[in-house]
């Protein structure tokens, strides 16, 4: 028998309904032996995240505000699922104790993971299956950095003695015993960690839309879905904006070689996407999908002969470095080079910034464009086409948007355009609909 991960997000595990949900699921598949549960999140707009409470009860504490009503707040949300799914779990005495640590000064950290903590435990009872704790299973180091083959070899060790396990997302513990969290939205990590410490077929992360879509739904009108695609793609895919997935979480899975299928839980039936080491060229379908983000700042430094100027290069990275900047992407010509920057980075330092550049590199002249955004047209099967490029910039043409900046990665899978905002929407559904039949 196969053995699956299944890891479900805060949606499907906001309140008793989709819990139960969650059980059918679960009980749907008998390989799926390994649970991995988010805290409860939001159950209608507006409404809030445990999460988000939790931390904000932290922040009242550090102001000296009462937090007891925020507290009381996520306490009821418990209680309600608890009640509703008629379970015995003693959460009175799990909220003691987490008030106590709160007025003691536990860290944000411990106190934020208390949302998955008690979610873990009322899925275990729920469905009948072990509860195992994350802290002192996941483990990071004194810095907090994440130790990976130890947390495999300890979580590995924990997992074979257990035919059925619910385990909490998010958080791991330190050297010293405390909580230590991933960075927001790390139970998709959690779940990835232990797809691979039980040495799954399939790490499964159910949510609350089938997978993914060749573009944003919001931009386009009903965008196909990604039925698969290649970790290098969704790399591409969720680092210029595609948000389905936590892009950390790829990695254990990845490493591991354990494919990564993205379902729905409310629409259980829907294949979803696939996401495997394999990179399949579909024949009628050029590119996997379109993803972008707004907000990008151009900077583009001339001087001539600069392809002999030795060094000019790490200058360039050398001040952006100081400024604490990071640099998205450098796409260059003979006698220029152009830096593309998130505009929240530079924080009003611009001015500043250029005329360190200025001084420093001594160039013919700088150019700084604002209000850039990036779009990325991602496809493994790009690189073996002729035309594609072609067609990009004709159908760009075709929406009269005027290419600022072109960088096509040297994995030949990802051709990048900079336009400015105001052309992104146009641009994102000109290339759809040049690409997508
Ligand atoms: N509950 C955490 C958050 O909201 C982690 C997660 O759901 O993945 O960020």
């Amino acid at each position: 028998m196969g053995l699956k991960v299944a890891k479900f997000g805060g949606s499907s595990v906001a309140d008793g309904i989709q819990m139960t949900k969650t059980k059918q699921i679960i009980e749907a598949d008998k390989e799926r032996k390994y649970v991995v549960v988010s805290a409860p999140g939001k159950r209608y707009d507006g409404d809030n995240k445990i999460t988000d409470l939790l931390y904000l009860c932290k922040t009242h504490i550090d102001h000296n505000l009462p937090y007891e009503q925020v507290f009381q707040v996520i306490c009821d949300r418990f209680m309600a699922i608890k009640i509703n799914l008629g379970l015995k779990v003693d959460l009175q005495k799990e909220f003691e104790v987490m008030k106590q640590n709160l007025e003691n000064g536990a860290s944000a950290d411990y106190i934020a993971s208390r949302g998955e903590y008690l979610s873990a435990l009322i899925i275990a009872e729920f469905l009948g299956y072990t509860f195992i704790d994350t802290a002192g299973l996941i483990v990071f180091d004194a810095k907090g950095r994440f130790l990976e083959d130890e947390t495999n070899k300890k979580l590995g060790e924990e997992l074979k003695k257990h035919e059925r396990a619910v385990l909490p997302g998010f958080y791991g513990s330190s050297p010293d015993g405390t909580i230590k969290t991933f960075s927001r939205g790390g139970s998709d990590i959690t779940g990835a960690i232990v797809s691979r410490a039980a040495n799954a077929n399939v790490y499964e992360n159910w949510t609350d839309v089938s997978g993914f879509l060749m573009a944003d739904p919001r931009i386009v009108n009903n965008p196909k879905p990604i039925e698969s695609l290649s970790y290098k793609e969704l790399r591409e895919l969720s680092y210029m904006g595609a948000s389905v997935l936590h892009e950390d979480a790829i990695y254990p899975a990845r490493v591991a070689n354990i494919p990564i299928n993205i379902r729905n839980t409310n629409q259980p039936e829907d294949p979803g996407t696939m996401i495997t080491a394999k990179e399949i060229i579909h024949e009628n379908q050029i590119i996997t999908g379109i993803a972008g983000s707004k907000g990008f700042t151009v900077i583009c430094i001339y001087k001539n002969n600069m392809n002999s100027e030795r060094g000019i290069l790490r200058r360039v990275l050398g001040i952006l470095d100081d400024y604490g900047i990071m640099v998205h992407h450098l796409p260059s010509g003979i006698d220029t080079v152009s830096v593309v920057i998130s505009s929240e980075s530079v924080n009003g330092r611009l001015t500043e910034l250029v005329q360190d550049l200025t001084n420093n590199l001594k160039p013919d002249s700088i150019d700084v464009h604002e209000n850039m955004s990036l779009i990325a047209t991602v496809g493994c099967g790009m690189a073996s086409r002729r035309g594609v490029s072609a067609k990009l910039f004709t159908a760009l043409a075709g929406a009269d948007v005027n290419v600022r900046m072109i960088d096509q990665g040297s994995s030949e899978m990802n051709i990048i355009v900079g336009i400015e905002n105001k052309d992104f929407e146009a641009s994102i559904r000109a290339i759809y609909e040049a690409f997508v039949t």
